[in-house]
């Protein structure tokens, strides 16, 4: 394909794109296929010859398209939002048009500066504190700084390499122990989390090779200073090295808020790494009404959020805070002759080869810096703030409806709900056992989703099945919304008749 056949070709897949947002509530948002559709559809072999593009194209549409689950789509409510926009599918196009793979500032000096930039402009419209920022005020270079991982996941892995070296140094450096035996030490170092942090923290710890401990949370899914004290003091008690905790502003199951600031006084007296995953939630911070519920972030030793969740920008984009990169750049910093490092007088020069897993790394800062210029900080905070009313406004329908029992109170996007048990009982039923009320709200999400309308997935909290309506999609409107509670409602209705 020549530079003018891309030009044609091009313009087709762009025209397809608009094509397929303009439409893309006419039809369901979850895939009606059967798995290994595609296999069946396919030849099974690579072709010898080349193929021409229309009938690549042809194929997009009758074979690919069918077994697509549209994430994007305005009647999405499953799991936490994704986030594409037009700004951010520009910027990645340039990405694709450079190509570079900037592990470090020589590779591609635009690609390291404009991270550098646009963490910095990012800490900044997320009211972080200026530790985590890598241009100090009088323009010279911090130790801390930003960096834009694949995902959280990522994200949670590298921090605890980075809090592993730092617990390593200190068990060196107090002289009790032989450098053979802090080697040996690693396998005693224990990971806190609680029982609603993302499943990333217990995949790192695997990855790693310590241990992990997991902490039950109080009745509003919350890990709470007290429990980490305890759990922290039978550890020690049992000779193992606490090393890392892991504290979540706005779980997956229920977007509760762990108590940041409580977790930060055990971590600072502990000597603990402190890691903060807002995957999800860490979007809200733009909008400096939900700052509050964040305090005790900014003595946090890393902190995470995706912008490919909830701030507009097409996957993979998952922005990262270290307060210090010594001890990251330490832990993950090889040197090889065929990978010269350039540090300048200047304070952009950053090699962020090491301050991730992968050697190679694509520009993923130009999609951010798009929807930051081309939204601005008011039109993300707009985005955020119209998807938390329409969840508070499904949250009041519900609970005005009466049938239902809202799990959490909403304060994000997240609405977690159920039928509640006295919905389901029949005229003279004392209590309806709570293995009954479990089964129907199993089968109240498979008919939700049956319906095929809307999409969403139910959830298990402390042994109670439960229904997540995530709102957030970036082409989602009140109209998706009133989609959504027509679908509830009516399917509430069958599920309760089905019971009596
Ligand atoms: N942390 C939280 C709180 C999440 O909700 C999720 C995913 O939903 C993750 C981490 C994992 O995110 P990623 O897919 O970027 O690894």
């Amino acid at each position: 394909m020549d530079a003018s056949e891309f030009r044609k070709r091009g313009k087709e897949v762009i025209d397809a794109i608009a094509d397929y947002y303009e439409n893309l509530d006419q039809v369901p948002p979850m895939a009606a296929v059967k798995p290994g559709y595609l296999y069946k559809l396919m030849p099974h072999e690579a072709p010898e010859d080349p193929e021409s593009f229309d009938d690549i194209q042809k194929d997009i549409q009758t074979k690919i398209m069918p077994g697509i689950t549209h994430w994007q789509s305005g009647n999405f409510f499953g799991w936490y939002p994704s986030n594409s926009s037009f700004p951010a599918m520009l910027g990645d196009m340039y990405s694709n048009m450079f190509d570079v793979i900037g592990f470090n500032w020589l590779c591609s000096p635009a690609t390291t500066e404009l991270e550098t930039v646009v963490m910095d402009w990012l800490g900044k419209l997320l009211g972080l504190d200026k530790r985590f920022l890598s241009i100090k005020e009088d323009g010279t270079e911090g130790d801390g700084g930003g960096v834009i991982q694949g995902s959280a996941s990522e994200a949670h892995i590298v921090a605890m390499l980075a809090a592993k070296e730092k617990a390593l140094e200190r068990i060196k450096a107090d002289g009790s122990v032989s450098e053979d035996e802090s080697d040996a030490m690693r396998h005693k170092m224990v990971a806190y989390f609680s029982d609603q942090t993302h499943s990333s923290g217990q995949k790192g710890t695997n990855i790693i090779g310590c241990k992990s401990r997991t902490i039950p949370t109080d009745g509003n899914f919350r890990l709470t200073k007290a429990a980490l004290v305890t759990a922290i003091e039978e550890d020690k008690q049992a000779g193992l090295i606490p090393f890392f905790v892991c504290g979540t502003f706005g779980t997956t199951n229920t977007a509760s808020i762990d108590d940041i600031p409580g977790i930060a006084d055990v971590a600072a007296a502990e000597h603990l790494w402190y890691h903060i995953d807002a995957a999800y939630a860490g979007a809200s911070l733009t909008c400096p009404e939900f700052r509050p519920l964040a305090v005790g972030i900014e003595r946090a030793d890393s902190f995470n959020f995706n912008p490919h969740k909830w701030m507009l920008t097409n996957f993979d984009c998952s922005a990262m805070w270290v307060a210090s990169s010594t001890h990251l750049t330490n832990a993950l910093g090889i040197h090889r002759e065929y990978l010269p490092r350039v540090k300048g007088e200047t304070a952009f020069v950053k090699d962020y080869r090491d301050w991730q897993v992968p050697l190679g790394r694509r520009f993923r800062a130009l999609k951010l810096w798009f929807v930051m210029r081309m939204y601005g900080a008011s039109g993300i905070r707009a985005h955020i703030r119209e998807h938390v009313r329409q969840a508070k406004w499904l949250e009041q329908q519900l609970l005005t409806d009466g049938r239902f029992e809202i799990m959490v109170p909403v304060v994000f996007g997240l609405v977690v709900f159920r039928i509640k048990p006295s919905a389901l009982a029949t005229s003279g039923d004392v209590a309806v056992e709570e293995s009954t009320v479990n089964a129907a709200n199993i089968n109240y999400s498979k008919h939700i989703n049956a319906d095929g309308r809307v999409f969403l997935v139910g959830t298990k909290l402390k042994g109670v099945d439960a229904v997540r309506a995530a709102i957030g999609s970036t082409i989602g409107k009140q109209e998706n919304v009133e989609l959504l509670l027509q679908v509830l409602k009516q399917s509430a209705a069958d599920i309760i008749s089905q019971q009596k």
